[in-house]
């Protein structure tokens, strides 16, 4: 078996090529560094099963040789990032979406698009099953990258249905671990930054909105199962536990042992108030649900990032 990861070098990319390798895969990872770091590519530098080509999907994409799957990673992910780069961000959804379908029609490969729970916006139904469709503002800061999955999603759904492509769609929820930028601008890598470094654990506005928090390792392991024996329509994966961002804060100051203080931030426009995933799906269809609570995935992740905050 042989699989295309764009979007490669960024934290979710970079584990799952790491995972399909240990499975036995030759994978080519592909990657413009807009938001990825060869860093995280670094110790496959030398497996022989493992390929890096440097490319912006948004530009048709040639790969040589056969492959068997598309794995489309590729895209800003951090609130912060989309705010930067919001072209990209709507470039890499649409017109990135459609060169990597084009070529999994090419090869006769199947196609997984990581969508994400960022396609419920601030949701209306709680928790959120996978048909809930969404409260989205297309106008707004966040739209940028809301709008570009819905419109990736309605893409991939078009090559199955037209071109009878085997497809998948998974909605990705809050995920953190280690390979997370330090300066990414989620709160989980922000709150451990801060909090190892002494500085204030920036809540914004009052903290009481919630997020359901998936160690990276759990999220993986339920990607390749969709990739491998899951079905065309969109699956949410992530941790159904949910817990209010001072919450967060408080578990990061106790498990990094900080006296940093909790100040408040002015709420991001459209910042949802709520998230956390309906699983039922994946649960009934796969088999699959999340293993590393909270903490454990916590005291992971700040290991990561003090070897690497200084
Ligand atoms: N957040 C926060 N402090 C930070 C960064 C984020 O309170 O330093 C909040 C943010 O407003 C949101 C939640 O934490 O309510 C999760 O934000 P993140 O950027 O991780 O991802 P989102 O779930 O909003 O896509």
């Amino acid at each position: 078996m042989r699989a295309l990861v764009t979007g490669a070098a960024g934290f979710l990319g970079s584990h799952l090529c790491d995972r399909l390798l240990a499975q036995g895969y030759r994978v080519v990872g592909m990657d413009n560094y807009l938001t990825g770091n060869a860093a995280n590519l670094a110790h496959l530098r030398s497996s022989p099963n493992f390929q890096f080509l440097l490319h912006d999907v948004t530009n048709f994409i040639e790969v040589q040789g056969p492959l068997d799957g598309v794995l489309h990673f590729a895209s800003p992910a951090s609130p912060v990032d989309y705010l930067e780069f919001p072209i990209q961000t709507l470039k890499v959804g649409s017109l990135g979406t459609h060169k990597a379908l084009g070529l999994s029609k090419a090869k006769t490969a199947r196609f997984l698009l990581a969508s994400t729970s960022e396609v419920y916006g601030d949701p209306l139904v709680h928790p959120q099953p996978e048909s809930y469709w969404g409260n989205v503002n297309p106008v707004g800061p966040r739209g940028v990258y809301d709008e570009a999955k819905r419109f990736a999603e309605a893409m991939t759904m078009a090559y199955h249905r037209y071109h009878k492509l085997d497809t998948r769609i998974v909605r990705i929820f809050n995920t953190y671990g280690p390979r997370m930028r330090p300066r990414d601008g989620r709160v989980v890598s922000n709150f451990i930054v801060q909090a190892l470094k002494g500085e204030p654990l920036t809540v914004y506005g009052d903290g009481s909105q919630t997020r359901s928090f998936c160690y990276v390792d759990d999220l993986i392991e339920g990607i390749v199962q969709l990739f491998e024996r899951g079905g065309p329509e969109p699956t949410n994966l992530g941790n159904p536990q949910e817990f209010t961002v001072r919450h967060l804060a408080e578990v990061v100051l106790r498990l990094t042992g900080s006296r940093s203080p909790i100040v408040e931030r002015p709420l991001p426009t459209d910042d949802p108030k709520v998230r956390q995933p309906d699983i039922r799906r994946a649960c009934e269809t796969l088999g699959w649900e999340p293993r590393v609570s909270l903490e454990d995935g916590l005291r992971r992740t700040i290991e990561y990032f003090r070897g690497i905050v200084g």
